[in-house]
């Protein structure tokens, strides 16, 4: 299949949009919608932007139920279609976008409940990164969030040497942590 704008759905789920777009008398809307998924939106399930030709659905509902998502395109292009015909002065939610919803069968809903069951996948939490800088004579050791090259073992500096500190990634928060020493302290 040649890709179209409406390439992130599924074949089958594309061919629906496509339905309804041309019982709504508007099917030129599938080459001025762009549809993506993205993981930036969170608070609702997908998002609306006729100006921007563009319709943004929470990543991870790809995994979700076909009949939600379903519903949820519906919904969304239910907007653009509005947008279209009516113009953007319409209420989001107004009758214009309720009897467009009423024309191809599904309910006109305006907050939509998880699917039973079915939980967003969870995101990937940025890994955190210790540095324990460690003196290999003394066993001194301070722990800071990156790697500081100019700290220099203070004692060992004093009994004139090195002070040269040997540096290990932790993967977890140490139980004692010093934060960043100020410009030029040593250890
Ligand atoms: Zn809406
Ligand atoms: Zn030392």
């Amino acid at each position: 299949m040649t890709p179209t704008r409406l390439t992130p759905l599924t074949d089958e789920l594309a061919a629906e949009a496509r339905r309804w777009l041309a019982s709504w008398g508007v099917p030129e809307i599938e080459d001025a919608v762009h549809i993506r998924y993205s993981a930036r939106l969170s608070r609702s399930w997908a998002r609306c932007q006729p100006a921007l030709g563009r319709i943004t659905i929470q990543r991870g509902l790809d995994t979700a139920p076909a009949e939600f998502l379903r519903e949820v395109l519906a919904h969304e292009l239910a907007h653009f279609a509005a947008h279209a015909l009516y113009g953007p002065a319409i209420a989001p939610h107004g009758r214009e976008w309720r009897a467009l919803m009423r024309a191809v069968a599904l309910p006109a809903r305006t907050r939509l409940a998880p699917p039973p069951g079915w939980h967003a996948p969870a995101r990937p939490r940025p890994v955190a990164r210790y540095y324990l800088h460690r003196c290999p004579v003394c066993r001194a050791e301070r722990v800071a969030k990156r790697v500081v090259r100019r700290w220099r073992c203070g004692r060992c500096l004093d009994r004139g040497r090195d002070g040269e500190l040997e540096v290990f990634r932790l993967e977890r928060k140490p139980r004692r942590f010093w934060p960043f020493a100020r410009r030029g302290e040593q250890m």
